[in-house]
């Protein structure tokens, strides 16, 4: 080997230790690291897809408890995962944890030990199944989430798009190279941190992260210039009318059906789009069936669905009878009090709140 190929594979070498000495002295307590059962870190992986760890920490306790291993998530009837999972969003993640469940019980109850055997469930994706696997198998299979793009972009002090080939292969090559050999899962983690705590898209806290030695972007004093900027998906802004219609201390709710792209099943105030200054309440009609009669405005909230950006206007209304909006989509009435436990979309949440400020 030459004097300098023993270098670079030394000063690797380094670099994998220091990722582990950082991440043993300051990795934070999380409920999913202390176990290596491929049940909770699948679970908490799913969960961590597209929510914060913050957000997911209780939501993974209360779901943990009510569903301790897989059999008893496969034998839950989905709407009671979809009610443990809601205020999480991006339901799609409850409904096909569920399903892989099933598939993993009616299997034989033996979770996979490849990273292609876990890429073949429902709702596990390259970034998912490396994850789980580095963790619980040992498997070195890097992790590369935005976070982790992030981190190694910066390292490298890329110049390609980490969403063009080329720097994709870059990022996912140095990702590898720093997973330790023994401890893969914990090296995926590391960087992970990493990304989330110092390496902040903005602002990175360069001086006390341990991989700033290495860090060409931080040598080079530019961090936040990578990674390179790729073309974004723009951001399609809508106006929509959510009404709220409330009797004797319920709401009235609408189920999405089965089949929609989005949030499938969940329960959700009615809506039309735009806001338009006249026929909105036969639109109402049109849309949930029932005799609508639309009221004063209650206030107005932002949500962001993907790349889509409503701009809600919330009205009050009312009906002249409760039943006739069973000709239209499924309605049901449903205490405040008892929502926690029914999945419904976040809106709902975010527009009772408004109510109740
Ligand atoms: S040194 Fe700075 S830019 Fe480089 S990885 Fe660490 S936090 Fe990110």
């Amino acid at each position: 080997m030459s004097e300098m190929a023993e270098n670079a594979g030394e000063n690797l070498a380094e670099q994998r230790r220091d990722l582990l000495a950082w991440f043993d002295e300051q990795q934070r307590d999380l409920p999913w690291r202390r176990s290596r059962e491929p049940y909770p870190v699948w679970v908490s992986e799913v969960m961590l897809q597209q929510t914060r760890v913050e957000t997911a920490r209780p939501y993974f306790e209360s779901f943990i408890e009510s569903f301790p291993s897989v059999e008893a998530l496969a034998s839950a009837d989905v709407e009671a995962v979809l009610g443990k999972w809601s205020g999480l969003g991006y339901y799609q993640r409850a409904r096909r944890l569920h399903a892989a469940a099933r598939l993993i019980v009616a299997a034989g109850g033996s979770f996979p030990t490849t990273v292609e055997e876990w890429l073949e469930l429902p709702g596990v994706g390259r970034y998912t199944a490396a994850a789980i696997a580095s963790i619980v198998l040992a498997v070195r299979e890097p992790a590369i989430d935005g976070n982790v793009m992030r981190v190694v972009a910066r390292l490298l002090a890329l110049k390609e798009s980490p969403k063009k080939s080329a720097g994709w292969r870059a990022i996912e090559a140095k990702a590898r190279e720093l997973l330790d050999f023994d401890r893969p899962g914990d090296s995926n983690q590391a960087i992970m941190e990493i990304g989330a705590a110092i390496c902040r898209p903005r602002r990175p806290r360069c001086s006390i992260c341990p991989l700033e030695k290495d860090c060409l972007a931080a040598a080079a004093g530019e961090p936040e210039r990578y990674p390179a900027a790729g073309r974004k998906a723009p951001v399609l802004r809508q106006r929509r009318r959510v009404a709220v219609v409330e009797s004797g201390g319920s709401v009235l709710l609408f189920r999405r059906p089965g089949d929609s792209a989005r949030m499938a099943g969940l329960w959700e105030l009615p809506w039309i789009d735009g806001e338009p200054k006249e026929g909105s309440e036969e639109a109402f009609g049109q849309r949930y069936g029932g005799r609508w009669k639309v009221g004063p405005q209650r206030g107005r909230v932002r949500h962001g669905v993907t790349n889509r950006s409503f701009q809600i206007e919330v009205v009050e209304a009312k009906l002249s009878s409760d039943n006739e909006v069973a000709e239209g989509p499924e309605a049901g009435w449903f205490r405040r009090s008892d929502l926690a436990g029914v999945p419904t979309t976040g809106l709902v949440g975010k527009v009772l709140r408004l109510l109740d400020t």
